[in-house]
């Protein structure tokens, strides 16, 4: 696998564009116009300055990474050469939906489809194709760049080869895989999105303020960002997303996303891509603020 197309161009997909880039790849990234894309070019620009200051690339290793990237606002020339499409847009049954159809259409017979979804139903998703076999989940986590794991998810007609070709390809990337069944969820976000929730319902019945919560987390438990911060930086509205996946997927009420979540995301506080979350970001900024909202 060469040519490797790249659906949706916000946090995730501008990271997983990075690494394939990185790792030598030809990256085609796609999104729905030429701002966003834009966007995702200058924020891989900076992610690799930032590892050339940590001397872990050269600066002609930027310039390589960045010329191995083309972007599309067409699906049809976008996935045309496709060895592997990566999908990383809203994460939104609907949503993807769509896309898959239009990827199934355009990308040669032979590609393989893959969704970095946090949540939804591989299969669900791939039964939206003519190619079940070749569909599979390949969820990257946040900062792509930065983390070690691809939880590979098989959808329930996914063949051993296609597993098999994702597994080898993320081992390229420098990355450990760990293949996991098609369940709400999967592993990593069954487990950490009702942390999450609890936190945020914590928050909303009074029982401490957002610092508080965090520091008993990082320095009680030993995580490296409390679970309101990490909120902030996957988005609100991927956590409530998710959440939203669990409670239908299990039709379990311990899964129902806290009101304040829902109310944060209804009036546009979606943490770090915003500006505004549980904490306020500002341009530069490196100490946590916490948003005036919640005070
Ligand atoms: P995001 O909102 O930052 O980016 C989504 C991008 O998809 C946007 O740029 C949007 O313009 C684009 N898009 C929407 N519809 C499109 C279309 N029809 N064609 C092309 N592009 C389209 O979201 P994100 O946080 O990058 O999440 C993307 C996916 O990755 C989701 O499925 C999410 O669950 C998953 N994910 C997110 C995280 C995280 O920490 N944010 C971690 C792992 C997985």
């Amino acid at each position: 696998m060469k040519n490797i197309s790249i659906v949706g161009s916000g946090t995730m997909g501008n990271g997983i564009a990075h690494v394939f880039a990185q790792s030598g790849y030809n990256v085609s990234l796609i999104d729905i116009n030429e701002t966003v894309l834009e966007k995702a070019l200058s924020t891989i620009s900076k992610n690799l300055d930032r590892m050339i200051r940590k001397e872990e690339i050269s600066a002609k290793d930027k310039e390589k990474a960045l010329s191995n990237i083309s972007t599309f606002t067409s699906m049809e020339k976008g996935v045309k050469n496709a060895d592997l499409v990566v999908e990383a847009a809203t994460e939104n049954f609907d949503v993807k939906k769509k896309i898959f159809d239009s990827i199934d259409k355009n990308a040669p017979e032979r590609a393989i489809l893959a969704t970095n979804t946090s949540s939804i139903s591989i299969t669900k998703i791939a039964a939206a194709t003519n190619r079940p076999d070749r569909v599979i989940g390949m969820h990257f986590m946040n900062p792509v760049a930065v983390m070690k794991l691809i939880e590979v998810i098989r959808g329930y007609a996914t063949s051993d080869e296609t597993t098999q070709n994702i597994i080898e390809i993320s081992k390229k990337l420098g990355k450990e895989p760990v293949e996991v069944n098609d369940y709400p969820g999967f592993v990593a976000n069954k487990i950490l999105m009702p942390m999450i929730n609890e936190a945020i319902i914590t928050c909303y019945e009074g029982v401490a303020g957002v610092e508080e919560i965090d520091t008993v987390m990082k320095l009680g438990m030993a995580h490296p960002m409390g679970p309101l911060q990490l909120a902030d930086f996957i988005g609100l509205d991927i956590c409530l997303a998710i959440l939203n996946v669990l409670y239908d997927g299990f039709g379990n009420p311990k899964y129902a996303p806290c009101p304040l979540l829902v109310n944060m995301v209804t009036a546009g506080y979606l943490g770090v891509k915003s500006g505004e979350g549980f904490y306020k970001y500002t341009r530069d900024s490196k100490e946590l603020v916490v948003s005036e909202m919640l005070k």
